[in-house]
């Protein structure tokens, strides 16, 4: 079984494959249209991005917490669609 790496639609980079297989990253939008980014991307601009949309004052291009529960927290459901 071979996985396909995805690139980053942000970056460029590659998306790495995830302990369990997922090879998609995360959903890029609303900063990439369909599109998939790394976690780094998703942490340091699309939630970012996301929480700006929705009226919360927020730096974008850096992550928001040096936390990984609540990001995951946050990311919960990302990869659903
Ligand atoms: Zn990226």
């Amino acid at each position: 079984m071979t996985t396909k790496l995805n690139t980053c639609s942000i970056c460029g980079e590659l998306i790495p494959v995830e302990e369990s297989g997922w090879a998609l990253g995360h959903n890029a939008e609303p900063v990439v249209t369909a599109g998939r980014c790394c976690e780094e991307c998703s942490e340091c601009v699309v939630i970012p991005t996301r929480l700006r949309n929705a009226g919360v004052d927020v730096e974008i291009g850096k992550p928001l917490w040096p936390r990984p529960d609540v990001m995951r927290e946050l990311l919960k459901g990302d990869h659903d669609d």
